[in-house]
């Protein structure tokens, strides 16, 4: 048998034009894997997703798998987000540890030891915990981010400081777990979370992009925050009744009270009619909210039960 078997630990990078960031990466991966994983009892393989980049990026890692023999790289024949690419990355993971990161540098290699000596400790899943974050395009990537971590501690209630960062390290069976999810919208680690027993956070640094741009833009984030909102609860369409529920009883006091009220002043007039545009726009904005909701879990449904496959991988590249 070959070294497959007893693979120990699989780093996964989903990849989406980061050409500039690639040489770094490596450099500083490479150097990590060296130092902190040197022991052959405990081998390990990187595995690249290129999430059909436009740029060189997928020439650089083949070139980077050719060189080096534990280098696996994932070609998708186009773009499908980085949620579609992990998993992409998943399936060819073979170590029983995998940690997943992701290209910008961002997330700092040097802290993958830390993560993986958790794992080691028994935890099932390791989330890094962002500390001072650094985000060049501010307010409109971190204002959502802190909402979805809120919500997301609210309805899978695991208490998490930072679901939003990438750089994780799982248990294999949790990441088996993962695989046989077949839905499209997920949110893997609000989903790692609901197969995990022992879960914790290591604080971990942040950093600035290195180079190239977000790949999230405003749209695509929405979208994200609306597949883990509807992905991992019911509670919005909950809410919705409850609050209607609310509005029907406060409708029916107010008709009570108008009753009251025009008995006490049968001259009564119609000033109150702005009051009532008000209440009405109220009313019709919160309808379009609830519909826009229903949308948002029927879209996904429809999602679901085409059972498109979640990406297409064109091929595996790797050294023999
Ligand atoms: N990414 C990807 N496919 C996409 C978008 C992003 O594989 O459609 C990768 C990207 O190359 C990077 C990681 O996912 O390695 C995180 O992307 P980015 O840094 O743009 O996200 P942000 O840090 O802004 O959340
Ligand atoms: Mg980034």
């Amino acid at each position: 048998m070959d070294a497959i078997s007893n693979m120990y630990l699989s780093i996964v990078i989903p990849i989406y034009n980061e050409e500039e960031n690639i040489p770094a990466l490596w450099e500083r991966l490479s150097r990590v894997m060296a130092e902190s994983f040197a022991d052959p009892a405990k081998p390990w393989e990187i595995i690249f997703t290129d999430d059909g980049s436009r740029d060189r990026s997928l020439a650089m890692l083949i070139d980077l798998a050719k060189a080096e023999p534990r280098v696996k790289v994932v070609e998708f024949n186009r773009n499908y987000g980085q949620h579609s690419a992990i998993f992409g990355a998943f399936a060819e993971v073979q170590g029983q540890i995998v940690v997943t990161l992701d290209a910008d540098l961002q997330n700092p290699p040097e802290e993958i030891p830390k993560l993986v000596a958790k794992v080691e400790e028994g935890f099932d899943v390791v989330g890094g915990w962002r500390q001072g974050r650094q985000d060049n395009d501010s307010f409109f990537r971190t204002m959502p981010s802190k909402i979805v971590n809120a919500i997301t501690r609210r309805t899978t209630g695991v208490k998490l400081h930072d679901y939003g960062c990438m750089l994780r390290a799982y248990r294999r069976d949790v990441m088996d777990a993962m695989l046989l999810c077949k839905e499209r919208s997920s949110f893997i680690p609000a989903l790692a979370n609901s197969f995990a027993k022992r879960i914790t956070e290591v604080p971990v640094a942040h950093a600035e992009r290195a180079a190239g741009t977000s790949k999230y833009g405003l749209w695509k984030l929405i979208n994200l925050q609306f597949d883990l909102l509807t992905s991992f609860s019911l509670l919005p369409l909950q809410m919705l009744s409850v609050f209607g529920v609310i509005t029907a009883a406060l409708g029916f006091l107010l008709f009570l009270g108008l009753v009251v009220y025009r008995f006490m002043h049968p001259e009564g007039t119609a000033q109150g009619v702005f009051t009532l545009f008000a209440i009405l726009f109220f009313f019709v904005g919160c309808q379009f909210i609830a519909f826009g909701l229903l949308g948002e879990y029927i879209g996904r449904i429809y999602q679901e039960v085409r059972d498109r496959p979640r990406y297409m991988v064109k091929k595996v590249h790797q050294a023999k």
